[in-house]
């Protein structure tokens, strides 16, 4: 049996894992759990990655963690968990999935209108290094690293990911125009690679433009491949298209080690109430299941996932606000109910 190590998380991180973990307990998933220590509540005991070496050796040894959303300890200075993650294992592509859910009413969807948009986010470049420091107590500089290898490495795994998906079009947000180095060689590469896919249509926007066209054609996009920071905050725009950070799965991929989480963070404003919305962290794991080759189970899982949102059954972040919400248990026992 596949093991792979499982980390709760901070915040809602706990209960929406639990849940997750109840609703594949139920379709009986095939998968051993090795829980590891990770989060802001290993930071504070003084691991200043925000995991111990157990955690860390077993990860390694593993290949594959499932996480909740973790805080990022505040203080200058601090790095993120989740970006020392992505960093320490080289997950350099950021794979985030976003498609319409028949009963998660959006104004796409009342308008009839599919979306299916895929974003590739390079994941360990950019200005995420944290390299900053003041020039003058009035001057704050951060630095921004764009590398050809980096690049090329993220823009291979998207090209072949919209490739074997059978996808139409490709395309590089940007911002070349007034980045001219940095995010000129990250579309350089781009241009580059695009020759080894001649059957995929390989075209550039520049990030504003784009942003402006995902909220008024949507389904004119395909897979999207980006730098760090434009990726994250694009990555968001996306979610709004289709229902909201609830619905936001992730994969970060690397060539040894796999990180499959939810877009969105620790939501400390409904953390410990219970109502928080597990479906996004179990996209992610429908994404795990496939990558371990256990595909009944991916689809069984998805097919209640969908019944339960098309009969109208919702958390309180989404949905009819006349008919009653669920909470977190009660959503995944809903889906449960329907395998
Ligand atoms: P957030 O994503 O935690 O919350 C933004 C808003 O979305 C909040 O109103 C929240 O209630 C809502 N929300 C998020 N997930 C939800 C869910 N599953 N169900 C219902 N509502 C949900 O963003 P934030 O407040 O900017 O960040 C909080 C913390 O999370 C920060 O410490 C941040 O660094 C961290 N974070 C972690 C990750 C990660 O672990 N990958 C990602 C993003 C943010």
């Amino acid at each position: 049996m596949t093991k792979i190590a499982v980390a709760k998380g901070d915040g809602i991180g706990p209960e929406i894992m639990d849940a997750v973990l109840s609703v594949f307990q139920a379709a009986q998933v095939p998968l051993e759990y090795e829980f590891v220590d990770m989060g802001k509540w290993v930071f504070d005991k003084g691991f200043s990655n925000g995991m111990t070496s157990e955690a860390q050796q077993t990860i390694e040894n593993l290949g594959i963690l499932f996480k909740g959303p973790m805080e990022t300890p505040k203080g200058k200075g601090v790095k993120s968990i989740n970006v020392t993650a992505r960093k320490t294992w080289n997950t350099y592509a950021n794979k985030r999935v976003f498609q319409t859910l028949h009963g998660v009413d959006t104004v796409f969807s009342k308008a009839g209108i599919p979306i299916d948009v895929t974003i590739v986010r390079e994941n360990i470049e950019d200005t995420y290094g944290g390299v900053e420091h003041m020039i003058t107590p009035d001057v704050a500089l951060s630095r921004r690293f764009i590398t050809r290898p980096g690049s090329m490495q993220v823009i291979k795994y998207a090209f072949e990911m919209a490739s074997k998906k059978g996808a139409r079009r490709i395309t590089c947000g940007h911002k070349a125009n007034i980045m001219k180095l940095t995010d000129g060689l990250f579309l350089e590469c781009f241009y580059e690679v695009a020759k080894n896919y001649p059957d995929l249509k390989a075209d550039d926007v520049i990030v504003d433009d784009l942003c402006m066209k995902l909220v008024t054609r949507p389904d004119t996009f395909d897979v999207v491949v980006l730098t760090n920071l434009q990726g994250d905050i694009v990555s968001d725009l996306c979610a709004g298209l289709v229902g909201g950070l609830g619905f936001a799965p992730s994969a970060n991929v690397g060539d040894h080690i796999s990180i499959f989480e939810a877009v969105h963070g620790t939501a400390p404003d409904i953390a410990g109430k219970g109502i928080a919305n597990p479906t996004a962290l179990l996209l992610s794991g429908f994404s795990l299941l496939q990558h371990v080759g256990l595909y009944d189970k991916a689809n069984m899982i998805e097919n209640a996932l969908l019944y339960t949102l098309e009969s109208g059954v919702h958390t309180g972040d989404f949905g009819d606000r006349n008919k009653p919400s669920l909470n977190t248990t009660e959503f995944a026992n809903a889906i449960i109910a329907n395998f």
